[in-house]
Order: structure tokens, then sequence, then C-alpha cells
């Protein structure tokens, strides 16, 4: 079910564009990576000089992508996309960075999914502006220094851990994006429905973005899905009766749970008396496989603190039984 999923869906690209700020002051709810990056860009601009290096480091769907065109937009230059996976040859990453234009922003989605032999390359090239070209094979290989144009580069990561030291070291500015508070997601969900010409009450806003778990790119897709329903069932405007009905229809809950979210806390309380069990034996219990209830329901449900991992297995917690309306058997004594 990919209301709630936090990653991209294939065809909702051009409906994220179209909701793209592309200014600092437009770029909401982080405000303390706003104002970093500001100076960053500020020092640049004084110094009539390309900025520093930036990583962006941070779950699915907080603005990474959005940043890299800020940064773009805000030093008046191009914007150049490419991502970690795409590039499995230095070759690739070669032919990329000796066809950027002078200042170009150079975005590199999953960058810690690049080859090595790119990773390589990429060091270089963001320290000199200078790639080593590889000609010939064994003994007889010589490598050739080739100038390329001065860029910066904008490389984003889910885990700023998982990047190898040396790569790490050579972005002069790293920033961690954060869940979003939920009056900033308010805020977005209100400007998205300007952008998109809809009609929308503040109280429909804050009910679309507490189901939004933390993240902008699912209030933008809550809010199109609320538009669509609007549109079909009463004039087009979207009141908090309206959004509560609609989300009701597409099943994400109050706190953005979605039906299997729901199924496995359900299934936890009320057939294991709030646990512990074990992952396989709740997997079995909502048909799932043990991997989808691992990887797709229990992170939100862990972040949330309805579920915890314990060494015993699977518990719901006082909060998980709340969210249910159910009470917890009372404790009885050990
Ligand atoms: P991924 O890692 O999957 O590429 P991402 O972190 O790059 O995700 P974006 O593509 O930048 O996420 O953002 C997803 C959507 O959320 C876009 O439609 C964008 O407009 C919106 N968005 C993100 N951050 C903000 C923000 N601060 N203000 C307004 N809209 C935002």
């Amino acid at each position: 079910d990919p209301m709630v999923d936090a990653h991209a869906q294939p065809d909702e690209a051009a409906a994220e564009a179209a909701l793209r700020p592309h200014t600092l002051a437009e770029f909401r709810g982080q405000p303390r990576v706003a104002e970093q990056l500001g100076l960053v860009l500020a020092a640049a601009r004084n110094r009539a000089h390309v900025p520093d290096h930036v990583l962006l480091s941070g779950p699915p769907g907080l603005g990474k992508t959005t940043l890299a065109g800020i940064i773009a937009n805000e030093l008046g230059v191009p914007l150049r996309i490419s991502s970690g996976p795409a590039i499995q040859h230095a070759g690739d990453l070669a032919a990329i960075l000796s066809g950027l234009a002078e200042g170009e922003v150079f975005f590199l989605d999953e960058i810690h999914r690049m080859s090595r032999a790119a990773e390589e390359m990429l060091y270089l090239a963001m320290e000199d502006f200078r790639v080593d070209v590889i000609v010939g094979k064994g003994p007889g290989a010589t490598a050739i220094p080739l100038q390329i144009p001065r860029f910066t580069m904008v490389g984003a990561t889910t885990r700023a851990g998982l990047l190898p030291g040396p790569l790490r070291d050579r972005f002069g500015f790293t920033a961690q994006l954060d869940f979003y508070a939920p009056e900033a997601l308010t805020e977005i969900v209100v400007t998205s429905a300007r952008r998109l010409g809809v009609g929308l009450d503040p109280d429909a806003a804050a009910e679309i973005a507490g189901r939004s778990r933390g993240t902008p790119r699912i209030a933008n897709r809550l809010l199109r899905r609320v538009r669509d329903y609007a549109a079909v069932k009463a004039d087009g405007h979207i009141t908090r009766e309206l959004a509560r009905a609609a989300l009701k229809l597409y099943e994400v809950d109050e706190r953005g749970l979605d039906r299997l979210d729901r199924r496995v806390l359900e299934s936890l309380c009320t057939r294991f008396g709030g646990g512990p069990v074990g992952l396989s034996t709740l997997a079995i219990s909502v048909g799932e496989e043990a991997e989808t209830v691992e990887e797709v329901a229990e992170p939100f449900l862990v972040r949330e603190g309805f579920l915890m991992r314990t060494p015993r297995g699977r518990a719901a917690t006082p909060a998980g039984w709340a969210h249910l309306g159910l009470t917890p058997p009372s404790a009885s004594p050990s």
C-alpha cells in the first residue's frame, strides 16, 4: 500500500516537482538546516567561489532532492541529477563530471551505493576538480589527468554513517534532515493546497499533516488524494470532516498507520495479549511474510512508541493499546 510509503512512487514525479519550493525562504520545517545552508551559500557568493560540497542525510521524502534544487536555484546555476546505483563504472562518473557546466550543482542521490572505483574518482574530483582517465590495461596503463569544471557536489544518503570516512571528509557541510513537526507539515500542506489551487480549511490541513508520519512527501500525497475525493464527493473544498472521510476510505488512521500497521498492532494485542510474541508467529497471524512485518510495518510502529522489540519478541506498549482504544490486561504478578 503506497499511501504512507515515504519512498517516491513511480508515477508521482511530476506531481512532486509541481509542489517543490524553489528558495531557501520557502523551505519550511528545518530552520537550522536552512539557516546553515544560507550561510554556506552567502559565503560562497561573497568570495565569488563555488560553495563547499554539501552532504544531506536523512530518511526518504524529507526534502533532499528539493534542497539540491534550491541550492542550484539560489546560486543561479544548472542542476545535474544522478544516483549512486546508476554509476557502476568510473567511466559513467567521468562522463558526467566532464560534461558539467562551470559552477553546476551535481546532485547524487544514494551516494553510498556508488561503485568503489567511481568513489575514488569522486574524491579527486571533489578536491581538485580533476579526474584521472585510465588509458590502456595492465603494466602499460597510464592515467591521463583531465581538468573538469568547478562544481558543487550535493550528496544524499539515508545514513551518513554508511559513507566511507574519506568521502564524508570531502564534504564541507553536512546537514541531517529530521522528521518534521506537525506544525511545519501543516504549513507545507497549506502551501501545497495553494499551489494546487484547492480550497482547504486550516483544521483540515492539520488533520492531513497529523497523518503524514513527519514526512512532506506523504503529506503532499495525502493532500492530492483528499483533493480527488473532495472533487468527486463534494464541491472540491476540503473541510476537516471531508479530509477525515477521505483518509478513512484510504485506510490511513489518525496517527498515519495504514491497514498493515493496524493489523499487526491489533493482532499483537488481541491474539497475543500484547506479547511478547516472536516475529514469525506475529507475521503468520496477519498472513504476511516476516520481512514485510519487520521492514514495512514495524519501523513506524516502533518510532511512534506503539511496539517494542524485546529479546523475547514483539510487545505492545501502553500507547499501542491506547491507540487501538483497548485496555491492556492488568499486569499479573510474576
Ligand atoms: P528521496 O530520498 O526519496 O529522494 P527526498 O528527501 O529527496 O526523498 P524530496 O523529493 O526532496 O525528498 O521531497 C519529496 C516531496 O516533499 C516533494 O514533493 C517536495 O516538494 C516535498 N517537500 C520536501 N521538503 C519540503 C519542505 N521543506 N517544504 C515543502 N515541501 C517539501
